[in-house]
């Protein structure tokens, strides 16, 4: 995939306010790309300068190798789906797709196959006459996409656009939208605050802080090699132990609290980490409880169940293990005959140093 996009050295100040720090970025032509955060970290800001809609205080924005400095927005490739999906409910689904193309200088049959080819990538053939202010929240998220896509732009940028749908529907849609990037090709840049959503949608994803990127890597990267514990904490739960790295090389040695001496792989540890105290993380579904015979692949420890929590299709256990400070967060897949523990229920459970990441 080809650079389509370059952020260098971007600083952005709202007053004394420093909403972007020095953010440099690479997004590739075709990529689904997310930019994710808590609320507050500059994602909207950083898709507003890609944009154009909000300049820069220091840096450059390259998109298809030119300096956008003086590009404004309506000149640029990009096109916005707003987090308040803006059409118009006076006018038609047609018209409101058509809006788009206002400025296009197209005749009148060409805009009406235009708007009948967007309409269908979006799911909705046939529904041009019908008047927008009576269509459902996905429907007119559609429209909306329809009217961005009609202008063929090199990227969509799409600010939240599921977050005012339920769950069903917001399930529903990011499948479709995956569909329609594939289909259409071009580059989607999509902010949300919704890990799972980015966890699901995104080629690559851009976990934000504070204005600055603490980590960019594709979903499973992100998910399995966080380089923090903020990013381990955003993305997903995580357990924390409190342990020691006691030798460095190709493989690390930890002394874990309550889990005792293992080794791992070094790329499971920070690079170059050094000899003493670590956080040990390991992620719920990487735990388990053993029931009646079962034995540990890798090892096991005594524990006893200190809080259940049952979510019809899994458990999550919270257990005590001697020596471990904290109880220990284990997610179970609810089986049939396996049965559900109680309060109090002493058991044991497996660990796997493969599954651990050192901070
Ligand atoms: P959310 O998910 O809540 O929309 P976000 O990550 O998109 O958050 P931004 O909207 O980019 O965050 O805002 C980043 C910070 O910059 C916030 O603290 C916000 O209050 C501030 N900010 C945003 N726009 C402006 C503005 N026009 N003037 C002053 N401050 C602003």
């Amino acid at each position: 995939m080809t650079d389509l996009i370059k952020l260098r050295g971007v600083d952005k100040y709202y007053g004394d306010y420093h909403a972007l720090r020095d953010i440099n970025l690479t997004i590739r032509a075709g990529e689904f790309f997310s930019l994710l955060g808590p609320s507050g970290c500059g994602k909207t800001t950083l898709l507003r300068v890609i944009a154009g809609f909000e300049g820069v205080s220091g840096g450059t924005v390259m998109i298809s190798d030119k300096d956008m400095a003086d590009v404004p927005p309506n000149q640029r490739p990009t096109n916005m789906v707003f987090q308040s999906y803006a059409i118009f409910p006076h006018l038609s689904v047609g018209e409101n797709v058509a809006f788009g193309l206002r400025k296009s200088g197209l005749n009148k049959a060409d805009k009406a196959s235009a708007v009948e080819e967007a309409l269908s990538m979006v799911g909705l053939a046939g529904y041009g006459k019908r008047a927008a202010h009576a269509l459902s929240g996905g429907q007119r998220q559609r429209v909306a996409l329809a009217r961005a896509l009609i202008l063929k732009p090199k990227v969509l940028l799409l600010d939240e656009p599921l977050s005012a749908l339920d769950k069903k529907m917001r399930e529903h849609m990011q499948v479709e939208l995956i569909r329609l990037q594939r289909a259409v090709g071009i580059t989607f840049i999509l902010v949300t605050h919704d890990q799972e959503e980015a966890l699901v949608m995104s080629d690559r994803i851009a976990v934000m802080f504070a204005g600055e990127i603490g980590q960019l890597d594709d979903p499973e990267t992100l998910y399995r090699r966080p380089n923090s514990r903020r990013v381990a904490e955003f993305i997903g739960k995580m357990n924390f132990l409190p342990g020691r790295v006691t030798a460095t090389g190709d493989t690390i040695t930890l002394d874990i609290a309550g889990f005792g001496v293992t080794d791992v792989p070094a790329v499971q540890a920070p690079e170059g980490a050094t000899l003493g105290e670590a956080a040990i993380g390991i992620r719920p579904e990487t735990l388990a409880i053993l029931f009646d015979g079962e034995k540990a692949s890798r090892h096991e420890a005594a524990a006893v169940v200190d809080e259940v929590v049952y979510y019809g299709d899994m458990t999550y256990y919270d257990v005590r293990v001697n020596n471990v400070p904290e109880p220990l967060t284990i997610a179970m897949k609810n089986m049939i005959g396996r049965p559900v523990l109680d309060v109090g229920a002493q058991t044991r459970i497996a660990w796997d140093e493969r599954a651990i990441v050192v901070f």
